[in-house]
C-alpha cells in the first residue's frame, strides 16, 4: 500500500518536474492556507540546480482562470475533493482570474457576450441569484426607513431597483454586466493566498487539471518587436502580462490619450469594443474642436463587419445536467449537434466541425446596431472604417518632431493612414496552448497522445490525457468540441471531470 502509493506521487512527480524544468518555477506553498481555494505564484525562469522543497497534494490545478477555478469550485462542491487542503492551483499571475480581469477590462466591454447561466458557480442560477440578493439588500436598506416613506417615494424605490436590476443585465439573452459578473466571480468561494517566496517547489499531485487558456495573443507578420516596445506605439488589447491599467488606452482618467490618433486592427467584438470606447471618450473631447474632421478612430479589418449573437451556437453549451433537464420536461436534451459529434471517430472532421462552428470576428447585434452601436458610429464619421489589411508600416516623427513616434500604415484598400497608437484586437495564435511546457510533455510521454491532423490531446470522455492527467479549455477542444474555450467550456469539462470519480 505504501509502496503503491509513493509509486503513484514519484509518477506524477515526473510530470510536475517537468513543468518546473521547462516553464513553471512554483514559489514555496503555505501549509497552513486560510483561503476557500490556495494558489501558488509560478514563473517563467530557467532550472535551479539547488534542492527544490517537495509539496504532496492530492490536486494540482495549473492555470487559476475562468476553467482553472471553475473547476477546482466544481471538484470541491461536488465532494470530490473533500477538502480545500486536497487541492492547489498554479498560476503565473498574482491573482486568480487575473488575466481574465485584465483583458476583459482592457477590451472596454461593458456586458459579456454569454449569457447568465454561464458563470463559475455551480448552481445555473447563482449569477441570477446574485441579482436578487444584491438588489434585496439595496431594497430592504431602502425598506428600513419604509414606516416613514410616503408610498410615492416607495414606488420610486421599486422603480429604481427595477432599472438597476436591468442594468445589470442585457436586455438580448440577459448577458450579464462586465463587473457585476467579475463580482460574482469574486463570491464564488474563491480567495487568494499567495507566498511570496522565490524558493522553488516541486508539486507532487495524485491528479493534475492542466487549464492553461489560450496560446499567446496573435501579432501581424507586418509588427517588429521594437513596436511592441516602442512607447507602446503598438500593443496587442489581448496582452495581459505588461497591461498597466492606469496607462490603458481608453481606460486612462489623465487625459494624454484623448487627442491622437488610434488604428484598431481586427473586425471582432474586442476591437469593436475598444473603437466604440474610443470614439465615445474622443467625440466628448472633440466637442470643442471644430478643425478637426477626420476620425481620431480607425478600424481596419479584412473583412467585412459579420453579425453573430455568439461566437459558437448555444447547442454546443448545453451540459448533461441541463440536457437531463430538458428530457425531464419533455424536450429533446441534448442537441443533436453534440451527439453526432460525440459519435464521430474522425479527429480531423472533429477539427473541421470545430472549425465551422466556431466563428471568431464576428459582432453582436447588440454592439453593431444597438443603442450607440458601431454601424452607427462609423455612419456618423466618429470612427473611420476600412475594410483592408497592412500592406506596409512606416514610423515616422510626429507633430514634434519626436522621432519614430508615429506610425503610417499603408492599407490594401490603397489608403494610408498616420496614427499615434496601433491597438492589436486579432485575436490569439491558432496553435496549441502551453508553449514548449505542453510540448516536451508530449515528446517525454508517449502514453500522452495527440491528433496526428492537428496536435491537440486525444482524450478520453472524462477529459483524461493520461492516467492522471486531466484537461481543460482549448486542450479539451477535440473532446469538448466549439464551446470549449468558452465558459460553457469550463463548465463542460469541471462536469466531465467530476463524472470520472463519481461514477468509478
Ligand atoms: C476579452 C475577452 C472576452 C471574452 N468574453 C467571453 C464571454 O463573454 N463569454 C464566454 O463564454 N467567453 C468569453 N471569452 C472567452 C473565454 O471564456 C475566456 O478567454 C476565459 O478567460 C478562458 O478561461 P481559461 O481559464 O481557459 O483561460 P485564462 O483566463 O487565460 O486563464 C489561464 C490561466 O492559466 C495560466 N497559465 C498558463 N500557462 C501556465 C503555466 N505553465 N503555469 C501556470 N499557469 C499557467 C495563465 O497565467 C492564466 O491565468 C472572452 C475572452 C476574452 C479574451
Amino acid at each position: 500500500m505504501i509502496f503503491s502509493l509513493t509509486h503513484t506521487y514519484l509518477q506524477i512527480a515526473t510530470v510536475i518536474w517537468l513543468f518546473v524544468w521547462n516553464q513553471t518555477l512554483v514559489s514555496g506553498f503555505s501549509a497552513s492556507h486560510t483561503s476557500d481555494i490556495a494558489t501558488s505564484r509560478s514563473y517563467d525562469a530557467p532550472p535551479q540546480t539547488n534542492t527544490a522543497a517537495a509539496i504532496k497534494t492530492k490536486w494540482l490545478i495549473v492555470g487559476g482562470g475562468i476553467h482553472g477555478v471553475h473547476i477546482s469550485a466544481r471538484l470541491l462542491g461536488s465532494g470530490v475533493v473533500s477538502s480545500i487542503e486536497d487541492i492547489c492551483i498554479i498560476d503565473g499571475h498574482d491573482e486568480l482570474l487575473q488575466s481574465w480581469k485584465r483583458r476583459t477590462r482592457g477590451t472596454g466591454m461593458e456586458y459579456l457576450r454569454s449569457s447568465a447561466g454561464y458563470h463559475l458557480d455551480l448552481n445555473e442560477n447563482s449569477l441570477r441569484s446574485f441579482d436578487q440578493k444584491t438588489t434585496t439588500a439595496t431594497a430592504s436598506e431602502d425598506n428600513s426607513n419604509i414606516n416613514i416613506k410616503k408610498r410615492g417615494k416607495n414606488l420610486r424605490g421599486v422603480h429604481k431597483d427595477k432599472q438597476r436590476r436591468s442594468s445589470l443585465f442585457s436586455n438580448d439573452y440577459e448577458r450579464p454586466r462586465l463587473d457585476f459578473f467579475n463580482n460574482h466571480c469574486d463570491e464564488v468561494k474563491v480567495q487568494v493566498s499567495m507566498v511570496d517566496s522565490c524558493e522553488m517547489v516541486d508539486y507532487h499531485a495524485k491528479q493534475i487539471v492542466l487549464a492553461l487558456g489560450n496560446a499567446e495573443p496573435s501579432i501581424p507578420a507586418w509588427v517588429d518587436e521594437s513596436d511592441l516596445q516602442q512607447n507602446g506605439l503598438v500593443t496587442h488589447l489581448l496582452e495581459d502580462n505588461n497591461i498597466d491599467h492606469n496607462t490603458v488606452v481608453g481606460q486612462s482618467d489623465d487625459d494624454s490619450c484623448n487627442n491622437i490618433k488610434i488604428a484598431i486592427i481586427g473586425g471582432g467584438i474586442t476591437a469593436a469594443h475598444k473603437a466604440l470606447q474610443l470614439a465615445r471618450k474622443s467625440s466628448s473631447n472633440r466637442q470643442d474642436d471644430t478643425e478637426s474632421k477626420s476620425p481620431a478612430i480607425h478600424l481596419i479589418s479584412r473583412h467585412p463587419l459579420r453579425e453573430q449573437q455568439f461566437d459558437t451556437h448555444q447547442d454546443w453549451m448545453m451540459d448533461q445536467a441541463a440536457s437531463k433537464r430538458s428530457k425531464d420536461g419533455g424536450g429533446y436534451g441534448l442537441p443533436k449537434k453534440q451527439v453526432l459529434y460525440q459519435k464521430c471517430d474522425c479527429l480531423k472532421e472533429r477539427r473541421q466541425i470545430i472549425a465551422e462552428e466556431r466563428i471568431p470576428g464576428t459582432l453582436t447585434p447588440a454592439v453593431y446596431r444597438g443603442d450607440h452601436g458601431l454601424k452607427y458610429a462609423i455612419q456618423k464619421g466618429e470612427i473611420g472604417w476600412h475594410q483592408a489589411y497592412v500592406v506596409e508600416k512606416e514610423r515616422v516623427p510626429n507633430r514634434n518632431g519626436k522621432e519614430d513616434d508615429q506610425m503610417i500604415l499603408k492599407l490594401s484598400c490603397g489608403e494610408s493612414i498616420q496614427v499615434d497608437r496601433v491597438l492589436l484586437a486579432t485575436g490569439f495564435d491558432k496553435i496549441l496552448p502551453g508553449g514548449k511546457m505542453i510540448q516536451n510533455l508530449i515528446n517525454d510521454n508517449s502514453e500522452l497522445n495527440v491528433s496526428d491532423f492537428c496536435g491537440y490531446p486525444i482524450v478520453s470522455e472524462h477529459l483524461r490525457w493520461s492516467d492522471r492527467v486531466f484537461v481543460a479549455g482549448a486542450l479539451a477542444e477535440l473532446e469538448l468540441g466549439p464551446s470549449a474555450r468558452n465558459i460553457a467550456g469550463a463548465r463542460l469539462a469541471a462536469e466531465r471531470i467530476v463524472q470520472a470519480f463519481v461514477r468509478a
